[in-house]
């Protein structure tokens, strides 16, 4: 038998732990003629409910159940890393704890590893039914223009429902980048991957962790992790700006010398200085955004702390 260990990122999700749990059994047969075992860990990402007991108590009655419960909220991409740092399976499988990632794909994606030249298999909504229209318009510019400035493939609508070989967890293992967009890492590791397709699912239980401005500032963690595309854009900026002036003192130079005409007024002087200011305390931005990036890796703080483990 060869161990298949499901990781469950949760934060508040105590309605959906057992039910997670059941869900995920009745996949047991099926996986267990692909001649796997299951291991089940929950990451209890500082939830403020009943999380931890909720798993406490599947472990009691089910050895194969796992807890790591981090000491604050740390975010979903930390529970991931933790998660794959102790699964001790020779395959491994992300899942959202809210059931939006159906379980019952998990036989036919461990097909796809044991029977075809895979090593990993991958999903993505292909609709976004049930999410409102705002958020479905940005999420796909957001994807459009990391198509355009970064070089690592960044997949519209991938979720992290993702079963992986152990070659593949070992390699997002050994990036131990602190600012983690995994769904950049994901791309970024490579690996043959086999991508299926479905409808989006609603959560059965409790709310989306997620809001407008969470995600806004998601992407552009994401933008900033995968990309320096921006920093180029501070020098093409620069660039033009120095190409203006070069001719705008030409034209004032002839104006003068030429015909006599001494230039005047303070107005445009004013658009113009507070032009360029905007304009370099917008770059200095930009470039402040990479900095303060690089200010969290330098520290090297831990991506998760532990305060319970079973
Ligand atoms: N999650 C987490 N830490 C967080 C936020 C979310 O571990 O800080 C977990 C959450 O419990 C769920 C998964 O990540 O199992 C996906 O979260 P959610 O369903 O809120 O996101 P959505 O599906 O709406 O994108
Ligand atoms: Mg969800």
């Amino acid at each position: 038998m060869e161990l298949l260990s499901v990781i469950v990122p949760c934060y508040n999700e105590e309605e959906n732990v057992p039910y997670f749990y059941e869900e995920l059994l009745r996949q047991e047969e099926a996986l267990r003629a692909r001649n796997a075992a299951l291991e089940l860990i929950y990451v209890d990402d500082g939830s403020t409910d009943g999380t931890a007991s909720e798993v406490r108590k599947l472990h009691e009655k089910d050895r194969r159940v796992r807890l790591v419960s981090f000491s604050r909220n740390f975010g979903k991409e930390a529970a991931i890393y933790a998660g794959l740092k102790k699964a001790s399976g020779e395959y491994a499988v992300l899942m959202d704890a809210d059931l939006q990632d159906p379980p019952a794909l998990l036989p036919e994606m461990l097909r796809y590893l044991q029977e075809e030249q895979y090593d990993s298999v991958a999903t993505r909504r292909v609709t976004r039914k049930g999410e409102p229209v705002i958020r479905s318009f940005f999420a796909r510019r957001f994807y459009a223009l990391m198509r355009r400035i970064s070089r690592t493939e960044i997949v519209d609508g991938a979720r992290d429902y993702r079963l992986m070989k152990r070659c593949v967890v070992d390699a997002i293992l050994s990036m131990t980048e602190y600012n983690r967009f995994t769904k950049g890492i994901f791309g970024w590791v490579g690996f043959r991957t086999k991508w299926l397709e479905y409808e989006n699912i609603e959560r059965v239980k409790g709310e989306t962790k997620w809001n407008f401005w969470k995600l806004f500032l998601y992407s552009l963690d994401g933008i900033l992790a995968f990309s320096t595309m921006p920093l180029a854009f501070v020098s093409i900026i620069g660039l033009i700006f120095c190409v203006l002036a070069f001719i705008l003192i030409l034209v004032i130079i002839v104006k003068t010398v030429i015909l006599g005409d001494p230039t005047s007024g303070w107005p445009s002087l004013v658009c113009i200085i507070s032009l360029i200011s905007g304009v370099q305390l917008l770059c200095l931005g930009i470039v402040g955004q990479y900095l303060s990036k690089m200010y969290m890796e330098v520290k090297k703080r831990p991506i998760y702390l532990i305060k319970e483990e079973l």
